[in-house]
């Protein structure tokens, strides 16, 4: 079986600049970009401008940023596979990584990403109006023209929904919170500071039965899970805030995960409790969740992977 120095799972901007530096540090990684587990290239294929990224003050579109992140990994010689990594087994050395073909490599860097959560409702689809006006990330496109000085619709019930929501007070007229149940899963000070908050209003007891537009999200339609009486407003976006899910099922327990299924990391390192196994990117970040946090750990991976694989002779 083929013996590599280093693979790399996963193809957001944390795989491909661990890949820059593996490749620019002579590790010739193998990186499997993923097929079925989600998109090639990562979360930023599904959303239309990044203004936030450093280096591009006049914004880029996410799948352009994700073409030149993949064009740069290439250009020093990694070699790129479209393909699903479907089970690794870590208990052996060298570490055995299951594809298409089955091959072995000295150190791997999971970055794997997350999954933001979908409300599964119609108007919010691919091809309907997801990025046009329906989105999971607040921080990265709340600021966006598309939603300044309207009634925003932040859907949700935790900590980050709540944050999210007063994010989001910054740029709309009004945010309103709307939670299936009538108390929130948020902390006790959190849901203080939304309760409080002059632009944000609760609505209790309510879930989102669908979504219309033109071109661009117009209203919500909402249903009041105890009367099921419904009512639909205006509305000039959507946000989903009901988590994410780390992509570490493949992984099944070899790696140590947290109780929320994320890689646990050696704080300020990216070594997981596997020594030669290392993680970057959203799926060991359940905090920051932003391309450029998950670029500088794909960064802080590659070097770690290169400095243990010198210590343990397997670099040359
Ligand atoms: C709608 C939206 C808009 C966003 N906008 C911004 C923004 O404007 N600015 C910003 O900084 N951040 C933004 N983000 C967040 C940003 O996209 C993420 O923080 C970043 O992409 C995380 O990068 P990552 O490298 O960890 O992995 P990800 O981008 O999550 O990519 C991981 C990829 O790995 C692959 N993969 C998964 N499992 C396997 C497997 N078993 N085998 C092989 N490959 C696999 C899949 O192809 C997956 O897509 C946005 C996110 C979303 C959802």
């Amino acid at each position: 079986m083929e013996t590599k120095k280093l693979v790399i799972i996963g193809s957001g901007p944390a795989a491909y600049t661990a890949a820059i530096y593996a490749a620019r540090a002579n590790l010739e990684p193998v990186l499997y970009e993923g097929f079925f587990s989600g998109v090639a290239g990562g979360q930023l294929m599904t959303t239309t401008e990044v203004e936030n990224y450093p280096g591009f003050p006049d914004g880029i579109m996410g799948p352009e940023l994700m073409d030149k992140f993949k064009a740069q990994a290439k250009k020093f010689g990694t070699a790129l596979f479209a393909e699903d990594v479907l089970e690794v087994d870590l208990s052996k050395r060298p570490f055995i990584i299951k594809a298409k073909k089955t091959i072995q490599a000295h150190a791997i860097i999971i970055s794997t990403g997350a999954t933001a959560n979908r409300l599964d409702v119609p108007g919010t689809r691919d091809g309907e109006f997801w990025q046009k006006g329906v989105t999971a990330c607040a921080v990265c496109d709340g600021a966006a023209p598309l939603f300044r000085n309207k009634d925003l619709y932040v859907f949700g019930g935790g900590d980050t929904a709540v944050e999210e929501a007063i994010f989001l007070t910054k740029f709309a007229s009004k945010v309103y919170l709307v939670h299936r149940r009538g108390e929130l899963r948020a902390s006790k000070i959190m849901t203080e500071r939304a309760t409080s908050h002059p632009k944000i209003e609760i609505i209790w007891n309510h879930v989102l039965l669908s979504v219309s537009g033109d071109q661009v999200v117009k209203s919500v339609t909402l249903e009041n899970t105890q009367t099921k009486e419904q009512m639909t407003r205006d509305a000039g976006g959507v946000f989903f805030a009901i988590g994410h899910t780390p992509n570490t099922a493949f992984l099944k327990n070899q790696v140590e995960l947290h109780p929320n299924g994320y890689i646990k990391v050696i704080a300020g390192t990216s070594k997981t409790n596997i020594e030669g196994v290392f993680a970057a990117g959203d799926v060991q970040d359940h905090v920051y969740r932003q391309a450029v946090t998950a670029a500088g750990s794909g960064c802080m991976a590659a070097l770690d992977a290169e400095r243990w694989l010198s210590e343990k002779g397997h670099a040359h």
